[in-house]
């Protein structure tokens, strides 16, 4: 086993490794950026090594400098984690050529894998049933045309070099399929700087099913199926092991081809293979096809961990310090159920925008395993992938699993930020997805009951004031209220804009009412503590003049401060402004010009997303700010229109 090992990533899965790895009695290495400085991957470690520049091209990008660091620290093997260089073979070559070990795939086996194209073909020669289609050289536009009219609509294009879903475009017809074409191929240029596509045909009602492999270089066993079926714009939302409804000569079946396919290129370490799926009439053996191989850990493996009860990333260290894989595949078994839900700083009524924000609150219930790279006090920052952790649980059969997610997704407390949570925790209680009834569109064709916005309750504001004023901690005999009349004050708190008031009327030192748009919400001290509607209160926090109460999955209100109410906001409709920190992209128009409500101003690029910034009205332009390839803050004025 290695005596210390350098983990060339950050976040979660940087912590994931460090744990298993000091289970293990291996020291470890962290290296970080100069915003993650004071990261929980770099307390985590036993050392750390400073590596650069926030952006990844110049801190967890940079293979010489992490190499480097691996060098002086005396770490005999480095870890990529996912993304940033995992699926990166000339790191792979340059930690080879450097006489260290990359705890991985090798370069050739990580290279037949890169391009989808090529991994199809190989595929389709080890005999597994890849998706029907093109995958060939020739990209003249027409010959793709003939080609996708010979595979027949819908047909799917996607980027050879593609991941993440981008470089992907769906085609219903044949008269949208040019300009489908030329789009697919300009987001991958820009994204990959390859144009290259295949051509698909568009499977109905998909499930994305994947199996876990692990291979020795030689011999692979499989970990049996994940079904990640539940996606937004293609990205991963929940994950589940095993797949729903999943027969066991399908399963048989698909985990011999997976093997095959770690075989056929002499896979080393945990891998992933994906299949799309035919659920349109249950599962078969010939309803599924290979789509790509990803050729590292996945960000969820751990639904896998929890049904077979092997550590990954134990695994990897013992493969790749050259033991054998430590369990064959006749001794490997499915123990009951397992999800993950991706837990993320977003905005979900705003589309799914990327948030920031310090976490001023961080806390996760009993009953789950809680994968985070982040803890209460730290920031989200724009500069990487905004998760705030993954949420995994386990249980003896589906249903109780799915009812252990909806308990720990309620009892997630998260401050300082907008997540998703609410969002997760409506999909957990989706019909159809409760029954199994999943596929690749489900999330899309009920976006808008999933995302729903619910006004908070009188309940929610009550507590939201409460905690404000400070005025339930006060012990039974300090409320200094008086016979006569009622000790009040108010509250005043803004939530999407609106704002609230909440007026506070102290009875007794045992009795408060808190008067919220006419209702009036009584609370009641008892033996036990106060109590609010027949329950015990919701936790809440009070930090940076943000109040939250933890009920709803989280329900945050701007304090306003009392001398303050009539400072006047919203005046600033003349004004584009970045709506979070980014990277100004392109901006489009320049002083004098005219726009039309709606038109594209610019674009900023934030957490791995593009986002349009759009003009709200028709106007001139009479100043631009901002200028692309700048890093902007959010709230920094980018265009100004003239006065009306
Ligand atoms: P997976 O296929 O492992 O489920 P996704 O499809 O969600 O991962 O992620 C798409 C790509 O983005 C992958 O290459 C993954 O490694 C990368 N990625 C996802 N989350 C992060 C993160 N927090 N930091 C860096 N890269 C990430
Ligand atoms: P990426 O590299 O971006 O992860 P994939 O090839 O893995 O690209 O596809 C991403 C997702 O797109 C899949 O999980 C699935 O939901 C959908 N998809 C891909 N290929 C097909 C297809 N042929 N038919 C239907 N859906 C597909
Ligand atoms: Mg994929």
């Amino acid at each position: 086993m290695f005596e210390k090992i350098l983990i060339a990533n950050r976040g979660e899965i940087a912590c994931r490794v460090i744990e298993t790895a000091r289970a293990l009695g291996v020291k470890t290495v962290a290296v970080y950026s100069d915003a993650d400085a004071n990261a929980k991957h770099v307390a985590m470690a036993d050392e750390a090594v400073h590596i650069g520049g926030a952006a990844p091209a110049e801190s967890y990008l940079r293979g010489d400098v992490i190499v480097k660091a691996a060098l002086e620290t005396g770490a005999q093997g480095i870890h990529p984690g996912y993304g940033f260089l995992s699926e990166n073979p000339d790191f792979v070559d340059t930690v080879e050529a450097a006489g260290l070990t990359f705890i991985g795939p090798s370069a050739k086996a990580i290279r037949a894998m890169g391009l989808k194209d090529a991994a199809k073909a190989l595929m389709h020669e080890a005999g597994v049933p890849v998706v029907p289609g093109y995958h060939g050289d020739n990209q003249d536009a027409a010959y793709l045309k003939a080609q996708a009219d010979e595979i027949g609509y819908p047909v799917l294009i996607k980027a050879v070099a593609g991941g993440g879903g981008k470089g992907m475009r769906l085609v219903e017809e044949a008269a949208a399929f040019g300009d489908a074409l030329s789009s697919a191929q300009n987001e991958a240029t820009t994204a990959f700087g390859n144009p290259d596509v295949l051509i698909e045909k568009y499977i109905q009602q998909p499930r994305h099913i994947e199996v876990q492999v692990f291979g020795d270089g030689a011999q692979a066993v499989h970990l049996f199926e994940r079904d990640c079926s539940l996606q937004r714009r293609h990205q991963k939302v929940i994950e589940e092991a095993p797949a729903p409804d999943m027969p066991l000569d399908v399963r048989e079946a698909m985990g011999q081809a997976a093997v095959r396919a770690a075989e056929a290129i002499g896979y080393k370490g945990a891998g992933t293979v994906e299949f799309i799926v035919d659920g349109s009439n249950g599962l078969r053996t010939d309803g599924f096809w290979f789509m790509e191989m990803n050729t590292r850990l996945q960000v969820e493996h751990p639904v896998t961990e929890l049904i077979t009860g092997v550590d990954l990333v134990e695994w990897q260290l013992r493969v790749a310090a050259g033991e054998p894989i430590p369990v064959a595949q006749e001794d490997l078994s499915i123990n009951g159920h397992s999800f993950e839900a991706r837990l993320y700083a977003e905005d979900v009524p705003k589309g799914f925008l990327p948030a920031t924000g310090t976490l001023s609150h961080l806390a996760f219930p009993d009953g789950c395993r809680a994968d985070s790279g982040v803890r209460g006090g730290d920031t989200i920052s724009p500069f990487y992938d905004p998760m705030i952790a993954k949420v995994i649980v386990h249980g003896p059969s589906r249903a109780a699993a799915l009812s252990k997610m909806r308990h720990a997704l309620e009892g997630c407390e998260v401050a300082g930020t907008v997540t998703n949570l609410a969002f997760l925790g409506a999909l957990c209680a989706h019909e159809g997805f409760s029954k199994g009834d999943v596929d690749t569109g489900l999330i899309a064709r009920d976006i808008e009951a999933l995302t729903a916005a619910e006004r908070p309750s009188a309940v929610t504001v009550a507590q939201a004031a409460l905690a404000v004023s400070g005025v339930l901690k006060c012990p039974a005999d300090a409320l200094g209220f008086s016979l006569w009349e009622p000790l009040s004050h108010s509250v005043y708190l803004r939530r999407d804009d609106q704002q609230i008031t909440a007026k506070i009327k102290c009875h007794s030192s045992n009795d408060v009412v808190v008067e919220v748009e006419g209702n009036d919400v009584r609370f009641l001290r008892s033996q036990t503590g106060w109590r609010v509607a027949g329950r015990a209160l919701s936790n809440a926090v009070v930090k940076d003049g943000v109040v939250t109460v933890f009920e709803d999955y989280g329900v945050a209100f701007d304090v306003i401060d009392a001398l303050d109410r009539s400072s006047n906001d919203g005046a600033a409709s003349n004004v584009i402004e970045a709506p979070m920190p980014g990277l100004v992209k392109a901006v489009f128009v320049e002083a004098g010009q005219n726009v039309a409500e709606g038109d594209r101003l610019a674009i900023l690029e934030a957490m791995k997303m593009e986002h349009s910034l759009l003009a709200a009205r028709d106007g001139t332009i009479a100043e631009v700010m901002a200028e692309a390839g700048a890093q902007v803050e959010a709230g920094a004025a980018l265009i100004q229109l003239e006065e009306e």
